[in-house]
């Protein structure tokens, strides 16, 4: 039988009830986190983004969420299970994408790199301290010049006495700047990829950090070009599996499982503010839910936003049973992405005036999802993944 009532709750937008499939803990760690951004970081992030400025304080209240460390088991992580983590990122994207973004660059890709490419010794070593966020982690593998194309990294590793000595640039490497530990990503003098850990940066003679200024999307977090003019970083800071991009990839490949959710949480957050205002606004005497094409609108958002939340749900199970591929990331991700965009957009135009301005929200996820759409892979990079497993050729070059 239909249910007629509109399954639309301040507690989420859930048209298709996936919220059935959650178990108790599952749902617990959802709302806790959903609490946290809703009660802390919406009403206090706007004058952090306005200003540029990393809001350290509501960063570290993610500490007492039991989220750090994501799906990594043991070592003081939060060992979350893959539906746990799609939902962390889901509700963290709906308030913010900087903060978001932290969590991801810290617990996901710099942990995660750790957690599954280092050797046991090396996890000993820096996960406990990073689980508890005494110690923040960076992931460098960007450069000026190799951005898509970072399979051809420049920077280069060359081993000395019991030491790496780096060289070379890395750009937009987020968090580096309050970081206590960045892997860059350099090749060796054989040709072979590796990770190597930087420890305390700050005090390491030939390294140079320098955030970058006028980034108009995620702007309470920053990103830095980094410089590295003989940095010497000892062979037991190689992270001991990686030798090909191969590797790395595996970790950007859990990074657009995670970023898929992020989108669809970036799009849903809009969503339930336009659906909001849109019965509150008043134009012609009656609220603008009131016409048909804010209907029309509303009824777009609310459709891609649920075919995003299905995308990420199964995407879950693949992962969960160990079936998921690269490129079934890769798709998830260039779905949820363009998706995001749009319906951020149309939140945004949906909120008139309004819509523009940073206090009520909108605007910003609207540049959180143009981010969303660039990293982790573009557009463009993501669709190429998917095409080379359906063909079997590579469209890359
Ligand atoms: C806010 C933010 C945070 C980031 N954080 C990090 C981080 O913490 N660590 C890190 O290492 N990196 C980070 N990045 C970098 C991000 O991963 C890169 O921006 C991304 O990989 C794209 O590289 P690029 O910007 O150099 O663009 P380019 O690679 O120069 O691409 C420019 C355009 O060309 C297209 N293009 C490139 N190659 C092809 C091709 N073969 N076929 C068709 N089109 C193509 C792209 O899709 C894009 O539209 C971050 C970026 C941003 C914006």
């Amino acid at each position: 039988m239909l249910n007629e009532k509109a399954p639309t709750t301040t507690s989420g937008f859930d048209f298709f009830k996936l919220d059935s499939f959650l178990n108790d803990e599952q749902r617990a760690i959802r709302d806790r986190v959903r609490e946290y951004v809703q009660s802390q970081i919406m009403p206090n992030i706007s004058p952090y983004w306005d200003r540029a400025e990393f809001p350290r304080e509501l960063a570290m209240g993610l500490r007492d969420l039991g989220i750090i460390g994501g799906v990594i088991r043991g070592y003081g992580s939060a060992g979350l299970d893959p539906l746990a983590m799609g939902l962390v990122k889901y509700e963290l994207a709906k308030g913010d994408g900087s903060i978001n973004t932290f969590y991801g660059v810290h617990s996901g890709l710099a942990m995660g790199s750790i957690g599954l490419l280092g050797s046991n010794e090396q996890r000993e070593r820096w996960l406990p301290a990073m689980s508890r966020l005494e110690k923040i982690g960076a992931f460098g593998l960007t450069e000026p010049e190799q951005g898509s194309d970072a399979v051809h990294v420049r920077t280069t590793a060359r081993l000395d006495g019991d030491h790496y000595v780096l060289n070379g640039t890395k750009r937009w490497i987020g968090n580096a700047s309050i970081a206590d530990l960045i892997i860059i990503w350099a090749r060796d003098e054989d040709g072979q990829f590796g990770g190597f850990v930087i420890e305390d940066p700050k005090h390491v003679a030939g390294l140079e950090i320098e955030d970058l200024t006028g980034k108009i999307g995620k702007r309470a977090i920053l990103n830095a070009d980094i410089r590295m003019k003989d940095v010497r970083v000892p062979v037991a800071n190689r992270l001991a599996k990686p030798r090909s991009f191969k590797d790395t990839a595996k970790v950007l490949a859990l990074g657009r499982f995670g970023v898929s959710w992020e989108a669809a949480g970036c799009a849903a957050g809009a969503f339930e503010l336009a659906l909001k205002y849109a019965k509150e606004r008043e134009q012609f005497g009656k609220p603008i839910a009131s016409f048909q094409l804010i209907q029309q609108k509303l009824v777009e958002m609310a459709t891609e936003v649920t075919a995003m939340q299905l995308i990420c749900f199964q995407l879950t199970q693949l992962i969960a049973s160990d079936q998921m591929t690269e490129a079934m990331a890769s798709m998830a991700k260039y779905n949820n992405a363009r998706k995001a965009r749009y319906v951020t957009q149309l939140a945004r135009e949906t909120m008139g005036g309004n819509g523009l301005l940073i206090e009520n929200h909108v605007a910003r996820l609207m540049t959180d999802a143009e981010v969303i759409y660039t990293y982790e892979g573009t557009n463009e990079i993501n669709m190429l993944l998917v095409g080379r497993e359906l063909t079997g050729i590579s469209a890359f070059t």
